[in-house]
C-alpha cells in the first residue's frame, strides 16, 4: 500500500512565463522510456512480482523503497509540466473570456499541441514527441541480476535524458526540477551498482559518474550535494524496508562521502504549489462561478465533520 502525502518532494520556482515548448522537453522526463513513469512502474512491478523476498530481503527492501521515491518524482516532473504552462499568458482572460479574440492562438505553433487540446494545459503521460507511455517500458524478469542491471541502465539513461533536457532548456523551472532528479537519480543509479557489486563482486559503482560529468557540475544540483542529499537513501515508509544498509553503506565514488540511510521516512519537502485556473481554456471551466460556489459550500460543510 502506499500513504500519501499531498507535499512535492522539492520546492519548484514560481513560473514568471509560461513556456510551453519548455513543457514539452520536459515531457521526455515523464513518460519517455528512460523517464519517471518508467522507474516508478520499473521498481513498483519487480517489487511485486519478486520471489523469495524473505531470504533475498536487502534487495526487496532496495528495489521497493526506491519505488517508492519514484511516485515522487513523476508529481515533481508533472508539477514542473503544469507550472512551465502557468504563469502570465496571453490567452484572453483579461479580454473578457471571448473565444472570437482566438485566446490561445500562441498554442497553435508549440510542440505539443495535445498539452493544450488534451489536457488543458497539463502533464500527459507521453514522451517528447506525444507518444503516450506505456507498459512495455517495464522490466521485470524475476531473475535478480538481470532485474537489477536493468534497473542500472535504466538511471544512467535517465540521467542522459536529464543531463540533456537540462541543455535545451534555461528556464528556472525546469532547471531546478531536474537539479534535484540528477541527485535522487544518481542515488539510485549508485545503489543498483552497490547491490550488482555485491553480488557480483565486479566494482561497478568505478563506472560512475555516467555519462561522465561531476554531479556538482550543475549548480541545481551542487546545492544538494552541499547538503549532503546525494548520499542518502530514504526508506518511503515508517516502519518497513529496514535492511538498506546491507547494500548501502561505504563511500560515494564522486567525493568520498560517507553512505547514509536517512532517518526519516522522506524527504520532508515542500508546499504542492496552487495552479492558476484557465477560464479561457474551460478549466475548470469558461463561466467557473457555479462551480466555485459548489466547492465553497462543500468545504463549508466539510468543516463541520
Ligand atoms: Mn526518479
Ligand atoms: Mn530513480
Amino acid at each position: 500500500m502506499i500513504l500519501k502525502v499531498d507535499r512535492l518532494p522539492y520546492e519548484l520556482p514560481k513560473p514568471t512565463e509560461a513556456d510551453p515548448n519548455a513543457a514539452a522537453a520536459v515531457q521526455e522526463l515523464l513518460g519517455g522510456k528512460f523517464g519517471e513513469m518508467s522507474t516508478l512502474m520499473n521498481y513498483t512491478y519487480q517489487s511485486f512480482n519478486f520471489r523469495g523476498k524473505d531470504k533475498l530481503r536487502p534487495y526487496y527492501d532496495l528495489i521497493s523503497s526506491i519505488g517508492g521515491e519514484e511516485y515522487g518524482h513523476i508529481e515533481i516532473v508533472s508539477a514542473a509540466i503544469n507550472l512551465l504552462h502557468d504563469g502570465p499568458r496571453e490567452d484572453g482572460d483579461a479580454d473578457g473570456l471571448d473565444p472570437t479574440n482566438a485566446p490561445f492562438e500562441a498554442y497553435k505553433g508549440v510542440r505539443n499541441t495535445q498539452s493544450f487540446i488534451v489536457g488543458g494545459g497539463s502533464a500527459l503521460v507521453q514522451d517528447s514527441m506525444g507518444k503516450p507511455w506505456n507498459g512495455d517500458n517495464v522490466f521485470a524478469s524475476g531473475n535478480l541480476m538481470l532485474d537489477l542491471t536493468h534497473n542500472f541502465f535504466l538511471e544512467s539513461g535517465a540521467r542522459l535524458h536529464k543531463l540533456r533536457v537540462y541543455e535545451m532548456t534555461s528556464n528556472p523551472v525546469a532547471r531546478e526540477m531536474i537539479g534535484y532528479l540528477l541527485v535522487r537519480g544518481g542515488v539510485h543509479q549508485l545503489a543498483y551498482a552497490k547491490a550488482l557489486e555485491t553480488l557480483s563482486g565486479v566494482e561497478i559503482p568505478k563506472m560512475l559518474p555516467m555519462p561522465n560529468i561531476p554531479t556538482a557540475k550543475i549548480p541545481e544540483s551542487k546545492k544538494l550535494i552541499d547538503r549532503g542529499e546525494h548520499c542518502k537513501l530514504y526508506r518511503f515508509s515508517e516502519t518497513d524496508f529496514l535492511t538498506l544498509a546491507a547494500t548501502w553503506n561505504g563511500t560515494h565514488p564522486e567525493d568520498g562521502k560517507p553512505l547514509v540511510v536517512a532517518d526519516e521516512p522522506m524527504p520532508s519537502g515542500a508546499t504542492k504549489p496552487s495552479l492558476a485556473d484557465m477560464t479561457s481554456g474551460f478549466v475548470p471551466d469558461y463561466a467557473p462561478e457555479e462551480v466555485l460556489e459548489i466547492s465553497q459550500k462543500l468545504m463549508k460543510k466539510a468543516q463541520g465533520f
